[in-house]
């Protein structure tokens, strides 16, 4: 199969809906300069109990920039097991890189995986991983010994010749440096571990043979494994995953821009908060931060295909009993339960009167509200806040609606500040125009969470 019969998408936008899990495909990103020789590849989720891995992946494809050289990234590689919680539906894929039969389930996801590997401007492979315990060449406790596979880089030998990046003990060691000068406790330390695969004596190594990075090895590459340790909790994880990965571009010459600080708890932050979706041609826009677990009375259309945009490769929608629900990697967010309606494509926008002072607002945007709101007049809208209830209007525009007016259970979050503002044609009780959301009293952003929303909102 050759590389132009892959997906291949730099932003990801899904338009099917999902019946089935296991038709999950994986994405390939592509960032940097198209035409560089000097390409990273950085596979995440290849096995889908290991966020530390697929939530790197995820974060490096969206919250940098790379300026010089390229860097392609495979976020979700087993992303059927991410949605899953588990190694492998259909069995462990680093154990299918040496022989597979044309009938095993994965063996498609495996050959796409291989002709990328061997795309010709690839020059270096990082595999990430969450391994137990920590590794240490000397055992110390049952968590602590050469056994365990946590905080570790892995080397299947030392060097490989004739290739470039071919060093690999070196430069394994060079991201062992720079990771431990960046520690959050001692006891995270990082090791170079050597698995010795071409030697293939003892059971543990036949099976390395099998893996993505020799694969990649036989193939003229560089490859490293990258293990963080399933003791410590997701962001920990990533957060060295991403000291590590910056190491490997640097090493490689290839130049990038961070959007974040890169300190443990702003990644925790990135990861639980930063998180966007919004469906039907950006007519419907919900901020997942604190998103309660299910929301009713969803605005679908009716006969309609159902498209969505996550803002994290590794975040999708599946379709189950008529019911829409958003997972992102391993955590399933929320339960949409759709009232089907009419969409009508007329308006993208709606005067509103935000705190005195009157504005377009566009359909699927978040409005921050100090005191009140109200949806300006016109005979063509009927008004509909989710929670505002006012047994004289049935109609809510021209109503100066405060936040002690509305239900606070009908928020979307879970911390009763964001709710939902509907807009219906004023004739046609079922045709809908669009949403908006309304936050009361947000507060105040980080920087870098400005930057992912209108990142988000900007993009197509
Ligand atoms: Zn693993």
């Amino acid at each position: 199969m050759s590389l132009g019969m892959l997906r291949l998408f730099s932003i990801f936008i899904f338009g099917v809906t999902l019946l089935f899990g296991r038709h999950l495909d994986f994405t390939l990103i592509k960032k940097g300069d198209p035409n560089s020789t000097n390409v990273l590849l950085v596979v995440g989720g290849i096995q889908g109990d290991e966020p530390g891995g697929f939530m790197a992946a995820s974060l490096l494809s969206t919250h940098y920039k790379i300026e010089k050289g390229a860097v392609w990234i495979v976020p979700n590689f087993n992303f059927y097991s991410i949605i899953k919680r588990n190694r492998g539906p259909f069995g462990d894929l680093n154990r299918k890189f040496a022989k597979l039969k044309t009938n095993d389930p994965d063996f498609d996801l495996i050959t796409r995986m291989k002709s990328i590997i061997k795309n010709k401007n690839i020059k270096m492979v990082v595999n990430l991983h969450d391994g137990s315990g920590f590794y240490r060449t000397k055992y110390i406790d049952k968590l602590h010994q050469p056994l365990k596979w946590g905080q570790s880089s892995i080397i299947d030998q030392d060097n490989i010749k004739g290739v470039k990046y071919g060093n690999l003990k070196k430069i394994s060691d060079e991201i062992v440096a720079h990771v431990n000068k960046n520690l959050i406790k001692k006891e995270h330390e990082f090791r170079t571990k050597n698995t010795k695969t071409h030697i293939k004596r003892t059971f543990e190594e036949k099976e390395m043979s099998k893996t993505l990075t020799f694969y990649a090895i036989n193939h003229g590459k560089a490859a490293f494994g990258n293990e963080s340790s399933k003791s410590l909790p997701v962001h920990e994880r990533v957060y060295y995953k991403l000291l590590s990965l910056e190491k490997f571009m640097d090493i490689m010459g290839i130049k990038y821009k961070r959007k974040f600080p890169l300190k443990p708890l702003v990644v925790k932050d990135i990861i639980d908060n930063d998180i966007f979706i919004s469906f039907n041609d950006k007519k419907i826009f919900i901020p997942l931060s604190g998103i309660r677990k299910k929301i009713n009375y969803f605005p679908l259309e009716k006969g309609a295909k159902f498209t969505f945009k996550p803002s994290s490769p590794v975040m999708t929608v599946l379709q189950k009993n008529g019911k829409y629900t958003v997972y992102y990697g391993n955590r399933k967010l929320t339960t949409l339960v759709p009232e089907y309606l009419k969409y009508d494509e007329t308006d993208n926008s709606i005067k509103v009167n935000i705190d005195g002072k009157i504005r377009d607002v566009r359909f699927g945007t978040l409005v921050s509200v100090k005191n009140y709101f109200n949806v300006r007049p016109d005979s063509r809208y009927r008004v509909n806040v989710i929670g505002y209830v006012n047994k004289k209007h049935k109609n809510e525009v021209g109503l100066n609606i405060r936040k002690k007016q509305i239900i606070r259970r009908y928020s979307i979050d879970k911390y009763g500040k964001r709710y939902r503002v509907e807009v219906y044609d004023a004739k046609f009780k079922k045709k809908f125009l669009g949403m908006f959301l309304i936050e009361f009293n947000p507060k105040k952003k980080k920087a870098y969470s400005i930057v992912a929303l209108n990142n988000f909102l900007k993009s197509k």
